[in-house]
């Protein structure tokens, strides 16, 4: 299993856990997630846009 280190307290715990089990220290993968999917949609809604530009200018 993948460990990770507390920046907080220096422990290695599992990956799978969002906050240290010793000092209580929440790490932001969960909030680094929901940047790249807003980042996903973003892209997803420009890409039709886009396209239909190049289509234009061709
Ligand atoms: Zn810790």
């Amino acid at each position: 299993m993948a460990k990770k280190e507390c920046p907080s307290c220096g422990v290695a715990i599992d990956k799978k856990y969002h906050a240290c089990p010793l000092c209580g220290y929440e790490f932001p993968a969960q909030k680094s997630i929901v940047k790249y999917v807003a980042i996903g949609l973003v892209i997803l809604f420009t890409w039709p846009l886009l396209r239909l530009l190049l289509s234009i200018l061709k």
